[in-house]
């Protein structure tokens, strides 16, 4: 009975959802760290945030020093400093779990390098300071378990990639698709494209799939965590090698979901990305040019961040022609970005003054994503009886 409640209340929050249009966008702002006080505190005034968030919960106004002027912005939601993990899980939570009922789901963190976007998706350690993605796959095994009592079976499997230099990386190439580790010497091509199926579904071809137990959730979970920690060992590696910051590319944590009723039998397919895409400040005039891997990665991060806002304008403007085909990460992500999708980006923010005009410049490309209506979001499901 009280399950049956618990899924009405599921389908009555889609459908407001889907009335609402499926693109959101939510700022977090982060608190103020030891190391930002440094050169905050003299002339600017150590502490005192760029950012004033209002009683709404809704909008904000950032201004840099005093005297200057302040821009005002309203978004869906925006999270004060103080608000934590679980806080922000809390208002996901839902959106994470409709890929179960076979919504093709993507978060994305957004923002300047050093403002919360690791820390959001992946977090930063164990308990309260998990971040989205550990929260995401625990909750999906447990609603899976649930809705085994009403003759649901799925099936899960999870893969991690990464976007470097318009390149596709797997993250798990060293897993073995059972979950188990690759001896070291075990040498794998790595470099991945994008294809579609007969459904006109994108899909990364060649990717590791890791089957995740949907049975037994200790060992599901068991599974994920190896997943989760072996694509950021295999991050760590990538970045000390070409000397780079993992900063520098973007990362994509995906789950494909797959559920068939017994009953009815009806299948759905559903798709959870948990995006932490790449730094978004502009090029340092002062030094990148003379570094010649610099200047080609901030092409390519700003290319493929521009062509995000294009496809989110485009869409927008209801265009025709939506340039997903621009960048690796719009064509990799295209079906949760059209109208068959759902997609929620995170706007994170630095309270420092230093920041405020990277701040000022992620508000903007936020505020062009939040007036996208994606149209009618549609699950993915076959009636196979
Ligand atoms: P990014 O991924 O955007 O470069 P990080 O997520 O690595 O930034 O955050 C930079 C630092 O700030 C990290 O040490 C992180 O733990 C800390 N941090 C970020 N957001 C918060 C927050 N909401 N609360 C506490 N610490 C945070
Ligand atoms: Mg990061």
């Amino acid at each position: 009975q009280l399950l049956n409640l618990e899924q009405l209340r599921r389908t009555l929050h889609n459908r407001i959802q889907e009335l609402r249009g499926n693109i959101r966008v939510y700022v977090r702002t982060r608190p103020f760290l030891p190391n930002d006080g440094v050169s905050a505190s003299s002339s600017t005034g150590g502490g005192h945030s760029s950012i004033e968030i209002l009683p709404d919960g809704e909008s904000l106004t950032i201004q840099g020093r005093r005297g200057d002027e302040a821009h005002a912005f309203k978004f869906d939601k925006v999270f004060a400093p103080s608000a934590g993990q679980d806080v922000v899980f809390e208002e996901v939570s839902e959106f994470v779990q409709s890929a179960l009922d076979g919504y093709h789901v993507c978060l994305f963190s957004y923002g300047q390098t050093g403002s919360g976007k690791t820390h959001t998706m992946q977090g930063s350690g164990n308990g309260a300071m998990r971040g989205i993605i550990p929260r995401a796959v625990e909750q999906i095994l447990s609603q899976a378990a649930l809705m085994k009592s009403q003759r649901w079976t799925f099936t899960m499997k999870a893969s991690f990639l990464e976007i470097y230099n318009e390149e596709l990386r797997d993250l798990l190439v060293m897993m073995n698709s059972d979950g188990s580790i690759k001896p070291r010497d075990a040498r794998t091509a790595n470099k991945l494209s994008i294809k579609r199926n007969a459904e006109g579904k994108s899909y990364v071809d060649g990717i590791n799939l890791v089957d995740i137990d949907v049975e037994n959730k200790t060992v599901g979970l068991e599974q994920l965590e190896a997943v989760i920690a072996t694509a950021a060992r295999a991050r760590s590696v990538a970045t000390t090698k070409m000397n780079s910051q993992s900063s520098r590319s973007h990362s994509v944590f995906m789950l494909h979901l797959c559920g068939s009723n017994e009953e009815s039998g009806t299948i759905v397919h559903g798709a959870l990305n948990l995006c932490d895409l790449a730094g978004s400040e502009r090029l340092d005039r002062s030094g990148a040019s003379s570094d010649a891997q610099r200047l080609k990665e901030t092409q390519a991060i700003n290319k493929s961040l521009s062509c995000l806002g294009d496809v989110f304008t485009s869409l927008a403007n209801g265009s025709k022609h939506i340039p997903f085909r621009n960048s690796k990460l719009t064509y990799l992500l295209q079906d949760c970005l059209s109208g068959d999708g759902k997609a929620l980006m995170f706007v994170n923010l630095s309270p420092t003054l230093e920041s405020c005009s990277e701040s000022l410049c992620s508000l903007r490309f936020a505020q062009r994503v939040n007036q996208v209506e994606l149209g009618k979001a549609t699950k993915n499901v076959q009636y196979s009886k």
